[in-house]
């Protein structure tokens, strides 16, 4: 990959986690709305509870997606950003792209994609509920 073209992306993935932080400290502030002493009439407890759950739910995403973005500075570091990480080929500019976080080609998610399709919507839909029972309860 070119010089200019990483460093373009490294860009990216700064903006990105920057963002990400900023959020992330809003959602806590936010947090301190809803703390155990205030008093609540149930309709307020139910929207406050539904708002938290919401609120984790973007926190989760938020976490993972910092992940992502850490793990592809780290490979811009390491040199190996925009390698396939199955096959070791250049992952396509376009699809980088499109998903700069993509650690994979277009021909090896496809199969990842193939392989994971049913156990993958299995595994949310239980993380869903998990969560729900969790956070709701
Ligand atoms: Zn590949």
């Amino acid at each position: 990959m070119k010089k200019d073209t990483l460093k373009k992306f490294k860009k990216l993935f700064e903006t990105q986690r920057n963002a990400i932080q900023r959020n992330h400290n809003s959602i806590i502030c936010d947090d301190f709305r809803i703390c155990p002493e205030d008093r609540y009439d149930e309709a307020d407890q139910a929207r406050a509870d539904i708002e938290q759950a919401i609120r984790m739910q973007l926190k989760n995403r938020e976490a993972a997606h910092m992940k992502k973005v850490d793990e592809a500075l780290r490979r811009i570091e390491e040199g190996t950003f925009g390698l396939c990480e199955e096959c070791d080929e250049d992952i396509e500019l376009k699809r980088l792209e499109a998903r700069p976080t993509a650690t994979l080609c277009v021909a090896c998610k496809e199969d990842q994609e193939r392989r994971e399709l049913l156990t993958a919507s299995k595994a949310s839909q239980n993380f869903r509920s998990i969560d729900r029972r969790r956070f709701l309860s």
